[in-house]
C-alpha cells in the first residue's frame, strides 16, 4: 500500500478556502482579546495535566529500536487515530503514516529522520494515545475538528536501529531533500506532494552543550522558522510558521522558560525542513537540547507533548494568527557549545615521562549520559568552561594503557580513561574515570574513601 487514503476527508480544493476563513475570522478577533472571543483553548498547566494519564510506558530510554516503538504503541493505533504503512527504509523496515481528525487545515509531523534523534518520537507516541483514548476532550475534539494531522514518527528506522544520525546508506536524510535518493527522502517528499500540508513540524534533537545566545544557559529547546530563500524572506507564509513558534514558546514557557533558543536561519537549499516551507507548508522545526539531570529527554519529551498539542490546537482553531511573531523574532540564537568536562587540579602521571600538573577537557561521544569520553585538550585550562567541573586536586591521573599512543605517550583525541590515585603508580586508588565519571552515586567525590577495585 503506497498511496495515502484520503476518502471521506475535504480535498485540499476545497479545504484552502476553509483555512482563508479562519484567517478571515482569527483577522476579525484582533484586538478583541479582552471580549473573550476565540474558542477556549487548553491552557499549558492543564494539557500538562492530560500528560500522566497518556503517556506511553515503555519508551523511557531514549534508544529504541523500530520494532520496540511500534510495539508500544500498537496499543493506541486504531479507533480515532488509523495506520497505515506508506513506505520502507532502505533495509526494509515499515515507514508509517499515522492520521487523526477531519478537519479542513492539513499538518505534517515527521521525527527521528535522523536515527538518534527521539525525544519528539517518544512524545508523538504521547500524542497518539492521547487522541486514540480522549477523542471527546474538548482539545482533541477541536483538533480533529479543525485540522487533519498527518504524522510520521520515526522516518529513519535503519538509523534509529543503530541509533545514528545517518540512514543505512550513510546519507544524511535531511540533505537530500533536493536530489532525493534515498528511500526515505522520498518518501517524505511523496507524501508532502500527495497532502500539500498547510503546516508542518520538522522534529529533531540538538547538541545538549548548546547555550542561549551569550548567556550560560543551555538550550532545552530551539525553535525555527525556517527561511525559504536565501535572503530569508518573510511572506505570509514564514509569518504564520513563526506565529506557530511563538505559541509553542509560550506554551512551553512553564516547562523551559529561559532556555529556548532560535536555531540558524540560513537558507539550507538540501534540508527538508526549508524545502518543505518552500513547496508550501508552513514548517517548524523542534529541536530538543538538553535539560539537567535528563539524560533520557523525558522531560523534554513532556515538554514537547505539550508544546505540539497547544500548537495543534492553535492551528485548528487558528487562533495562532494572534500570536506575536515578535516573540518568536526576540529568540536568541543557539550559541557556543561549552565543553563537557573540566579536571582540574590533577597532576598526570604517565608511565616513563616526567609527572605535570595539566588540566583536561574531556568530550563526550554522548553528553547526555555521559559517556565515551575523549580528550579534548591538555594542559593549562584555567580559564575554560565546562558543563562540569572534576577537581581532582591533589591526586594522580594514571592514564590506562588504551589512553596511550604507540610510543606510550598521550594526546588530544585519546579515550579518557584514567586511574585517580593518591600515588603515581596508582597503587592507592581513588576512582577509575573510564571515559566519564564512575556511575556510582550521583558524582565522582575525590575526597571519598576508595572504591573497591574490581
Ligand atoms: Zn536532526
Amino acid at each position: 500500500m503506497n498511496r495515502i487514503r484520503r476518502s471521506g476527508r475535504t480535498p485540499m480544493a476545497a479545504a484552502r478556502p476553509a483555512l482563508a476563513a479562519i484567517f478571515l475570522a482569527a483577522t476579525a478577533c484582533l484586538g478583541g482579546a479582552a471580549a473573550g472571543q476565540a474558542a477556549p483553548e487548553s491552557t499549558p498547566a492543564q494539557i500538562r495535566t492530560l500528560y500522566a494519564s497518556v503517556r506511553v510506558p515503555g519508551l523511557d530510554q531514549r534508544r529504541f529500536t523500530h520494532d520496540h516503538y511500534w510495539s508500544v504503541v500498537s496499543p493506541w493505533l486504531g479507533g480515532s487515530v488509523s495506520s497505515q504503512v506508506v513506505g520502507e527504509s532502505a533495509e526494509g523496515r515499515d515507514i508509517r503514516l499515522l492520521t487523526f481528525g477531519s478537519g479542513p487545515v492539513n499538518v505534517l509531523l515527521w521525527s527521528q529522520m535522523h536515527g538518534d534523534e527521539s525525544t519528539a518520537t517518544m512524545a508523538l507516541a504521547d500524542i497518539v494515545r492521547f487522541f486514540h483514548d480522549r477523542p471527546d476532550e474538548p482539545l482533541a475534539e477541536r483538533i480533529a475538528t479543525g485540522a487533519t494531522i498527518y504524522m510520521i514518527p520515526m522516518l529513519n528506522p535503519d538509523g534509529a536501529e543503530r541509533f545514528r544520525r545517518r540512514n543505512a546508506q550513510g546519507i544524511d536524510v535531511n540533505r537530500d531533500a533536493r536530489v532525493l535518493q534515498t528511500p526515505e527522502g522520498q518518501l517524505l517528499k511523496r507524501i508532502d506532494d500527495e497532502l500539500h500540508p498547510d503546516f508542518g513540524f520538522n522534529l529533531h534533537d540538538q547538541n545538549a552543550a548548546v547555550r542561549v545566545g551569550r548567556t550560560d544557559r543551555g538550550v532545552a529547546i530551539a525553535l525555527l522558522a525556517p527561511a525559504f530563500d536565501s535572503a530569508r524572506s518573510v511572506d505570509a507564509k514564514r509569518r504564520r510558521a513563526e506565529q506557530v513558534a511563538s505559541v509553542l514558546i509560550t506554551a512551553m514557557d512553564p516547562m523551559v522558560g529561559g532556555h529556548i533558543a532560535k536555531y540558524d536561519d540560513a537558507f539550507n537549499p538540501r534540508a527538508f525542513g526549508d524545502l518543505i516551507g518552500k513547496w508550501g507548508a508552513s514548517t517548524v522545526l523542534i529541536e530538543s537540547g538538553g535539560w539537567a539531570d535528563d539524560p533520557q529527554k523525558q522531560y523534554l519529551r513532556e515538554a514537547n507533548f505539550v508544546g505540539i498539542l497547544s500548537a495543534l490546537d492553535a492551528i485548528a482553531t487558528g487562533s495562532y494568527a494572534q500570536a506575536d511573531p515578535a516573540l518568536y523574532d526576540s529568540l536568541a540564537y543557539n550559541g557556543r557549545r561549552v565543553p563537557d568536562l573540566l579536571i582540574t587540579g590533577g597532576t598526570m602521571a604517565i608511565p616513563g615521562l616526567p609527572t605535570l600538573q595539566a588540566d583536561l577537557l574531556v568530550s563526550y561521544a554522548d553528553p547526555l549520559t555521559k559517556e565515551g569520553g575523549t580528550l579534548a585538550d591538555i594542559g593549562d585550562l584555567g580559564d575554560v568552561q565546562a558543563q562540569d567541573t572534576l577537581d581532582v586536586s591533589g591526586l594522580y591521573l594514571i592514564p590506562m594503557p588504551e589512553a596511550l599512543d604507540g610510543h606510550g605517550g598521550i594526546n588530544t583525541g585519546a579515550p579518557a580513561r584514567f586511574i585517580v590515585a593518591e600515588d603515581p603508580e596508582g597503587q592507592r586508588v581513588r576512582f577509575r574515570f573510564e571515559g566519564g565519571p564512575p556511575k556510582r552515586g550521583p558524582a565522582p567525590d575525590p575526597l571519598a574513601p576508595p572504591l573497591p577495585q574490581p
